[in-house]
């Protein structure tokens, strides 16, 4: 192999893999022993005990750091506990910015698990940058942004965050679960740490759950992640790893299409009727449009919309539906759509009216025409 990087649509395929130098098998074995032979001095051998490492997670976390651009990644069992894991390497008195736009499961965790630990949060709107510096404090160490958001596609500008973070003394982290690193590598522009659900697009087929860090740098907060994964113990299977380095094999390809249809499909939401507006970031008129081309190489499978008549209306037009699924969850190969409100409970801040759209890899005139029906 040439010396030359390699393309992302290469390493896809590539990073984390190799041939299986016993057996000369081309898919990775899965590895489910739970521990491993010691060489006889106990020395520095590469795997001692499962939950420590595995030859299927090192797999996936060789992948991911390249993906990402990073020096080291760690898999979790879920997107969650690799948010918990960050939030965890804090002490108790930080303070922690956060985005107010987070997945609502993040917000979750700070509220019920991070703030008894005394962890002090404030939520901000982080597409303010102005917002992000105002909630600083001399014990800030950390600032949580995802981008876009979920549901209605917020983007925040990744290089000037980390920026603001850094200046203050605090880490940077972004959650690119929606963008995958197809789209976005935040460790780029400056973050120190990117959060995935790999229940989503890098598992890609919706039957595994799994979470990733990757850090920027090796160092004091890695060596901390390692011991918060490996100790922790909120990790994956071999068997769940070796599913979702399956998935990231074909993240660029599904991801193009993921954002092609999902462009087709929000340019035709907003020329119809029946909707009272779209929140997609490759549509002109989302308020951001411009980070977003900056920022990102394609904008995306994900978008929502909202439905003249308020709640009952956006729930008929879910009720409706034929080639979509009314489910949670996004990044697989069938369409998904959710009644978000519903979803996130009575406390949503999410306008009733929302429905919310995981394009899928069917093709996009067969699901234009289910909507479409769905809002006749
Ligand atoms: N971040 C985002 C943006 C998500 O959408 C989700 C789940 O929906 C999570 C994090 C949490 O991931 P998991 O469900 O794998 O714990």
């Amino acid at each position: 192999m040439s010396d030359k990087p390699m393309h992302f649509e290469t390493a896809c395929v590539h990073a984390g893999r190799q041939v299986d130098p016993v057996t000369g098998a081309v898919a990775p074995p899965i590895h489910l022993s739970t521990t491993f032979q010691r060489s006889p001095d106990y020395g520095a051998d590469p795997y001692n005990y499962v939950r420590g490492n595995n030859p299927n997670r090192a797999q996936l976390e060789a992948c991911l750091a390249a993906l990402e651009g990073g020096a080291a990644a760690f898999a979790f069992a879920s997107g969650s506990a690799a948010a918990t894991a960050v939030f965890q390497s804090m002490k108790p008195g930080d303070h922690v910015v956060c985005t107010r736009d987070a997945y609502h499961g993040i917000l979750r965790i700070l509220r019920e698990i991070m703030a008894p630990w005394q962890l002090k949060v404030s939520l901000v709107d982080a597409s303010d940058l102005d917002a992000v510096r105002g909630e600083l404090t001399p014990a800030t160490r950390l600032v949580w942004v995802e981008s876009p958001t979920n549901p209605v596609l917020k983007i925040t500008d990744l290089a000037a965050v980390a920026d603001i973070a850094h200046r203050a003394g605090a880490i940077a982290v972004c959650d690119n679960t929606f963008a995958t690193p197809a789209l976005q590598n935040p460790l780029a522009f400056g973050m120190d740490l990117v959060m995935h659900s790999a229940t989503k697009y890098l598992g890609g087929h919706g039957d595994v759950m799994g979470g990733g860090l990757v850090a920027r740098e090796t160092g004091p907060l890695a060596d901390r992640l390692r011991i918060l994964q490996g100790n922790g113990g909120a990790v994956p299977s071999p068997f769940d790893c070796w599913l979702v380095l399956r998935g990231t094999a074909t993240l660029s390809v599904r991801m193009r299409a993921h954002c092609e249809s999902a462009l087709v499909l929000a340019r035709r939401l907003e020329a119809h009727p029946a909707v009272e507006c779209v929140f997609h970031p490759g549509l002109a008129s989302h308020p951001q449009h411009a980070l977003a081309a900056r920022q990102m190489r394609a904008f995306g499978g994900m978008l929502s919309f909202c439905v003249r008549g308020g709640a009952d209306a956006a729930l008929r037009v879910a009720s409706r539906v034929k080639l979509f699924t009314r489910a949670t969850s996004l990044g697989g190969v069938e369409s998904l759509i959710e009644h978000r409100a519903s979803v996130e409970g009575p406390e949503s801040p999410t306008p009733k009216n929302l429905l919310r759209i995981s394009t899928g890899l069917e093709h996009p005139d067969d699901l234009w025409a289910d909507l479409e029906q769905a809002l006749a």
